[in-house]
């Protein structure tokens, strides 16, 4: 048994295993085992393997020898879990093997990747640009999307997304694949067939360039008034290698081909029906392309199609398989825009897919580098990691202050839509649409929200300037009630807003602190988030449930005026019960808190000082009544805040002031 250690921290495990840590790869070299200790090693590895199988896995492989059936040679990669069950087995395992450990596995497999080769493109110029303007959108959900669903969308749910498309504002909508799929072409008859695609709806159908599929999607077509022929073949220098085995001239001769069928049985439905066909090619795998042949191959189909600037070709150059940083995508779509002869009559169109993450990132700066028109699906649902997301693109482009000419603004509905026709989950961190995306955790993040709220208010900007949200959530149909929630880590700041945007409580700033550190010790003893209604529960049971050690039981308020412009002076009389007794309070003053205060002295209550007084009304219902919330300090110099409810206001605040004081005397 020889063991090497591969980077990374390792520790022994029994005799001949070393492990770093769970999940860590172990690396087992081949061989010669005896195949009773080759089953028991499978075995014993399968037992701690959470995943095998990668690069080729482990295989079993007879090797030259005289018992050939019983050797065998063990290769491969284990990761190990966490568990150690079948590790005592590993331990047993008899010499001539190498465990090779730690976490240096991966660096010899990256070594048969290919890098990207970037176009060379030394004045690009994309990288100054802006996106000022909406592109032409197309929707590819019911085509990419719908082929990429482990269940695809039955006939129902196609139309509902459609119609749901259609909603939002989609000009062009890829409907599938009708050559191809017996679903799909009924789809296609049934928007045609009920009348289901507005005037000025074009629907989009996909096709390979191959003779006999082209005559059967021209079958499907017919009855519809607007429709772009969509044909693709794949250029890229692996599918030419590995799939077609063809060279380029051969890939031309496809697509040249495929264009002169298409155009000829256009010019015969054309001159049939009066129907609108338009035309759009796709160079598969664009982006795996040399981007001379790309533009080559381009080139040639718009001659055949015989386009011109009035009469323009969509030219869709998909990004099949991310397979590069955005920046190279935008390269090579600046390079081909510019070299291409007939870009006067090409709608440069974009087609991203996801497999890098940078989806709506290469779109972006495929944009920038000259395109006119975006493919993408709602969510970004599509083959493996999915299509560029246009609800994101679009949503990016509205909070830059672009008009994306397409409506979210109920993403709600069309997130429910989508999730029920498709069976998918947006994620809840999805931009714009995730339940948690408008939502704030952190305090600080919480107070920065509620000051950038408070000052849209104050200052009446025409602009969205709140921190920590990108756009308005109203924009989206979404609401402002669940943007703070409150868990053990919001700040004072969070509860204040809750209870000022959910119920109209306006506690005033000093009080913040208090009443936050209320909320967050209820959090931590509940171990949760609160809800609104939560919240104002723990808000009533502090400052109005409390009753004792001082109860009013009845009281008298007056004033008298001395002349016409003389002093007010306001006399209070009432009942006040402490200590089991009923006392007789009076007190007279220049309004109703200190006439209060002044009664209190009279039965030597005299410890508390007055400190602040804010009011406001609150309506419930029909009838509005008064909150006051009331300041007071004590003799141990605290600051305590008293709340008082009532539809007349100088005994809310005298209501305030009692609740003060036996708060102050609770702590
Ligand atoms: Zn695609």
């Amino acid at each position: 048994m020889i063991l090497q250690r591969a980077g990374g921290r390792c520790k022994p495990v029994g005799r001949f295993l070393w492990i770093t840590h769970p999940g860590v790869a172990v690396l087992i070299r081949g061989r010669r085992l005896a195949p009773l200790w080759a089953v028991a090693l499978l075995e014993a590895v399968e037992g701690c393997v959470r995943k095998h199988q990668l690069n080729k896995g482990w295989y079993r492989e007879p090797v030259d020898s005289p018992r050939k059936d019983c050797i065998c040679r063990l290769s491969g990669v284990f990761v190990l879990a966490g568990n150690p069950a079948g590790w005592s087995l590993l331990c047993k395992m008899p010499t001539k093997f190498y465990f090779i450990l730690g976490d240096g596995f991966m660096y010899q497999g990256c070594k048969k990747y290919i890098p990207f080769q970037p176009v060379q493109l030394k004045d690009r110029q994309w990288p100054d640009k802006v996106i000022t303007k909406a592109p032409i959108w197309c929707s590819v959900d019911l085509r990419d999307g719908n082929q990429a669903l482990v269940t695809p969308m039955n006939l129902e749910e196609k139309l509902l997304f459609f119609k749901t498309l259609v909603d939002i504002g989609f000009k062009e909508i890829e409907v599938g694949f009708p050559s191809a799929s017996e679903t799909e072409y009924e789809i296609l008859r049934t928007l045609i067939e009920r009348n289901l695609i507005p005037d000025d709806v074009t629907i989009q159908v996909l096709v390979q360039a191959r003779p006999h599929l082209i005559q059967k999607t021209f079958e499907a077509i017919r009855g519809a008034k607007s429709v772009i022929v969509h044909f693709y073949n794949s250029t890229s220098t692996l599918q030419r290698k590995v799939v077609f085995h063809t060279d380029m001239q051969g890939v031309i001769d496809i697509a040249v081909e495929g264009a002169r069928l298409i155009r000829k049985l256009t010019e015969e439905e054309v001159a049939r029906s009066g129907i609108n066909i338009r035309y759009e090619y796709s160079p598969e795998s664009f982006s795996g392309t040399e981007m001379d042949n790309a533009v080559e191959i381009c080139d040639r189909v718009l001659e055949e199609l015989g386009a011109t600037p009035d009469n323009k070709v969509i030219i869709n150059l998909p990004n099949t398989v991310e397979g590069s940083t955005p920046n190279c995508h935008a390269d090579q779509i600046e390079y081909f825009c510019r070299h291409l002869k007939g870009r006067d009559s090409a709608i440069i169109s974009l087609h991203a897919h996801n497999d890098r993450g940078c989806g709506v990132a290469a779109t972006e700066l495929g944009l920038m580098a000259g395109a006119d028109r975006v493919e993408g699906t709602l969510f970004g649902n599509g083959e493996r990691t999915g299509n560029a997301d246009i609800m994101v693109i679009a949503m990016n482009m509205y909070s830059q202050g672009v008009d994306p000419e397409l409506d979210f603004s109920n993403i709600n509905h069309i997130k429910d839509v989508y999730e029920s026709c498709t069976k998918m989950k947006v994620h809840e961190r999805h931009p714009y649409a995730g339940e948690l995306v408008f939502t704030a955790f952190s305090g600080s993040h919480q107070d920065a929200i509620n000051k950038g709220v408070e000052y849209m208010a104050k200052s009446g900007t025409q602009y969205w300037e709140v921190p920590y949200l990108p756009i308005d959530p109203a924009d989206v149909g979404r609401q402002y009630e669940p943007i703070i929630r409150i868990n053990s880590q919001s700040g004072k700041g969070g509860a204040a807003f809750i209870m000022a945007q959910s119920f109209g409580y306006h506690l005033p700033k000093a009080m913040h602190p208090e009443f936050g550190a209320i909320v967050k010790a209820a959090c931590d003893a509940e171990g949760r988030e609160l809800q609104p209604q939560e919240i104002f529960d723990l808000f009533h049971k502090e400052y109005f449930e409390i009753k004792y050690p001082y109860h009013l039981k009845r009281y008298k308020l007056y004033e008298e005026h001395e002349g016409q412009d003389g002093e007010t002076q306001v006399h209070f009389e009432g009942v006040l019960r402490f200590q089991n007794v009923d006392h007789e309070i009076s007190g007279t003053g220049n309004g109703p808190i200190d006439a209060f205060f002044g009664a209190l002295r009279s039965v030597g209550i005299n410890e508390y000082k007055f400190v602040s007084y804010s009011e406001h009304a609150v309506s419930s219902g029909a009838d509005s009544k008064a909150l006051s919330y009331i300041q007071i300090r004590t003799p141990e110099n605290k600051m305590v805040f008293g709340v008082g409810l009532d539809g007349n206001i100088s005994l809310a605040s005298i209501k305030g002031i009692i609740c003060a004081i036996n708060r102050a005397c609770r702590t």
